[in-house]
């Protein structure tokens, strides 16, 4: 492979291993943050270990389960949308060509395209590839943006289940009045982490992503545990 060839291969692969990236990221954060909330919200009512830890697998399972069901089924909608507009688009080429061709010039022209290469380069791609023309630069539905309902649902529930099975752990190898501390700083530390490298594939402030991730964890489980000590005190 040539060198051209490969830096705009690395170029290309880069934005897709980002937009991964930030999708695991953001993942395994709803894990931690739920699941150390049920783990912490249960430990501050007063329950004994295992009721804990079976809520923090609940918690696990019902999360991940969600989080695949909620990208799968959003994914697939994509897909589908992202189907009938080629499906349209196809017939909208065998039907009207010549004002597809105007169009797409016309989208060439608003790019820079002096009317002579615009028209050119029109013709040029949609006798080589029209639907694949039109598809890129007039719907932008290309390879990057298309993703695979079931390989989403499967990273989107394995994200999760990483992030959540952290403070389960945490929680699985302490017991009695120090299971919330434990789970809390352990689970603080992670979503700073987290934070900062979610902020840096975004290329924004390391300490304002940990910052945000690890305010919102900490409310999330000083909520959990209020309603948890509160439970505890009205039913224990
Ligand atoms: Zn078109």
């Amino acid at each position: 492979m040539s060198t051209d060839a490969y830096s705009i291969h690395s170029e290309t692969h880069l934005v897709h291993r980002i937009g991964w990236l930030r999708a695991a990221v953001l993942g395994a954060n709803d894990g931690i943050v739920s699941t150390a909330s049920i783990l912490v919200g249960v430990a501050s009512s007063g329950a004994a270990h295992q009721p804990i830890i079976l809520a923090g697998l609940a918690g696990l399972v019902a999360g991940a389960m969600s989080m695949a069901a909620g990208e799968y089924v959003s994914v697939s909608s994509q897909t589908d949308t992202e189907q009938a507009d080629l499906a349209r688009e196809k017939s909208e080429l065998e039907v009207n060509w010549d004002n597809e061709l105007e169009e797409l010039a016309t989208i060439y022209e608003r790019r820079g395209l002096d009317p002579q290469t615009a028209h050119s380069v029109a013709r040029q791609l949609m006798e080589k590839d029209a639907l694949g023309a039109h598809a890129r630069d007039e719907l932008g539905i290309t390879e990057v943006s298309t993703a695979n309902p079931i390989q989403a649902a499967l990273t989107s529930a394995a994200t999760f289940t990483a992030g959540a099975a952290l403070p389960l752990l945490a929680a699985v190898f302490t017991s009695g009045w120090i299971v919330t501390p434990v789970v809390t700083v352990v689970s603080l530390i992670v979503l700073a982490v987290l934070g900062a490298l979610g902020a840096q594939t975004g290329g924004a402030s390391l300490w304002k992503g940990a910052a945000r991730v690890t305010f919102w964890g900490a409310a999330a489980m000083a909520v959990t545990a209020g309603v948890g000590a509160l439970f505890g005190t009205v039913v224990g």
